[in-house]
């Protein structure tokens, strides 16, 4: 092999070091590139010994050598080549060795090394680049919320007492558009948390069709702004107690469902909830979200999921917005072990579906543990869907007392506890779905979410009391005409 290489100069012409040797470690041969990164001339070369050149291998403490023995280099191992001036550097050997003695091709990896070392270095310094950033996006986010609850919170405290009507839609939109940057700040804040490899999900039991009932409360008053109908069609199979994020879950859909009626003018939005698969205790839900809107076309629906990536400049101007809902809707969905997809065509509408795994609570009734809202609230849209009735379907009036009046107990039990976020929720939910009576409401219903967001007991207790008078009165009205 050896003959093989000199002669055709194979060996002379390669950048790695070659060497020949014989059984005691004498080297009978080194390249031109083996006596340059060595520093041997061609007779030292010839005199020298592989001990002196694998010193790692070969050396004594004393710095005398051990025997040779071949054994002890291997093929594709890492070690560390001597030069003549003591120095070392790096290398990968290739070997082949028999009992007379063999040849080796080292390759130095100097280069290799030092740009793996740089590489390790200019990571570990994007990492804690990106870090810093990320907590400070964290930090300014979070610090961006007290500010804005403050505006709010004064805002309601002023339209308390506004009885001029321009006067109170200026102070209407100056909610609205805290409502909006709230919204922003929050997702930029789960975005960084994402980033940073922070973001959590929680585990606890929950009730299914309340959290829908609630999530389909909140969009109501906007899609009955816009004259939209509203359908809604949950599997009766899907159990009432699952575990999970219910907010995060929450999350998900209260972004594909604002999308939805955002760019929807004419027409509906659907949701539909199916269970598509359960195994022991998981159950596998389906969702689709569905508006008759402007649509995306194929092009566009690729960046949909991308971070601040929005179909067209446009967009952001007329609607704003950051363009990370759909990226964070797309992160929550995968951390729950599912999917999303969309469906779209241009000028026709679009279908955002996603499936989620869940675990089941305990006391799971496979028959169906479908609360009776939602009993009559699937009820009603078939019977819509199939009379092709074109009524607006409002989540409110008589239909609702008993949810009403569940709300009531939740919200009073939520101000004991303390819970003062999902007491919050609670009171914008009794305000939507009494939003036909809500002139009378508003007063009362304006200071009870006040009293929670300031977290004060004795006023939230008193701000609910006065809520549920006022609904009683309503309610007893209401009875006398009938
Ligand atoms: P943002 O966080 O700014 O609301 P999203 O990630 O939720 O952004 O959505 C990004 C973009 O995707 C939107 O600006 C819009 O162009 C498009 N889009 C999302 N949902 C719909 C929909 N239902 N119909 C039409 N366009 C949509």
């Amino acid at each position: 092999m050896k003959k093989e290489w000199m002669n055709a100069g194979v060996a002379e012409q390669t950048v790695e070091l070659v060497l020949a040797f014989d059984r005691d470690g004498a080297i009978s041969y080194g390249n031109r590139s083996a006596l340059e990164k060595l520093g041997y001339t061609q007779e030292e070369m010839l005199s020298g010994s592989m001990c002196a050149v694998f010193r790692q291998e070969f050396q004594k403490e004393d710095g005398s050598y051990i025997n040779f023995d071949v054994s002890l280099l291997k093929d594709g191992q890492e070690t560390v080549m001597y030069r003549k001036n003591n120095a070392c550097f790096p290398v990968m050997l290739h070997f082949t060795a028999d009992e007379d003695g063999g040849y080796l091709l080292a390759e130095d990896i100097a280069y290799r090394k030092n740009m793996d070392i740089r590489i390790r270095q200019l990571k570990e310094e994007e990492e804690a680049n990106q870090k810093a950033r990320n907590e400070f996006t964290a930090n300014v986010t979070h610090e961006l919320r007290t500010p804005v609850n403050g505006i709010k919170g004064h805002v309601m405290a002023l339209s308390e007492n506004v009885q001029d009507e321009e006067v109170r839609k200026t102070l209407d939109i100056i909610l609205y558009c805290c409502d909006n940057m709230s919204a922003i700040i929050n997702n930029i804040l789960d975005f960084s948390k994402m980033e940073a490899g922070k973001f959590t999900l929680e585990e606890k039991e929950f009730d299914f069709y309340k959290m829908m009932d609630q999530i389909i409360a909140t969009h109501t008053v906007a899609i009955n702004k816009k004259e939209l109908q509203l359908r809604v069609h949950i599997d009766e199979t899907i159990p009432q107690l699952v575990i999970g994020d219910e907010l995060r879950i929450g999350q998900i859909l209260n972004n594909l469902l604002s999308n939805a009626v955002k760019f929807t003018t004419v027409g509906q939005v659907s949701v539909d909830v199916s269970k598509t698969m359960r195994a022991g205790d998981e159950v596998e839900l389906f969702f689709m979200v569905r508006d008759s809107g402007i649509g995306i076309s194929v092009e566009e629906q690729d960046k949909l999921f991308q971070s601040f990536k929005q179909v067209d400049a446009s967009i952001t101007r007329r609607f704003g917005g950051t363009g990370l809902g759909l990226s964070i809707t797309k992160q929550l969905v995968e951390m729950m072990h599912g999917t999303i997809h969309v469906e779209s065509e241009k000028g026709k509408g679009s279908c955002f579906s996603f499936s989620i795994r869940l675990r089941t609570g305990q006391n799971v009734d496979e028959s169906g543990d479908m609360s009776e809202t939602y009993r009559n609230w699937n009820n009603l849209t078939e019977s819509m869907e199939e009379s092709g009735h074109e009524e607006r379907l409002t989540f409110g009036t008589k239909e609702n007392r008993e949810e009403l009046r569940k709300r009531l107990e939740k919200l009073v039990l939520s101000i004991e506890l303390g819970s003062w976020e999902k007491a919050e929720t609670l009171a914008q939910t009794i305000k939507v779905l009494t939003q036909d009576r809500e002139s009378e409401l508003k007063r009362p219903i304006l200071q009870l979410e006040m009293a929670l967001r300031k977290e004060n007991y004795e006023k939230s207790i008193a701000a609910y009391e006065r809520v549920k008078e006022t609904l009683t009165a309503m309610v007893e009205g209401e009875e006398e005409v009938r």
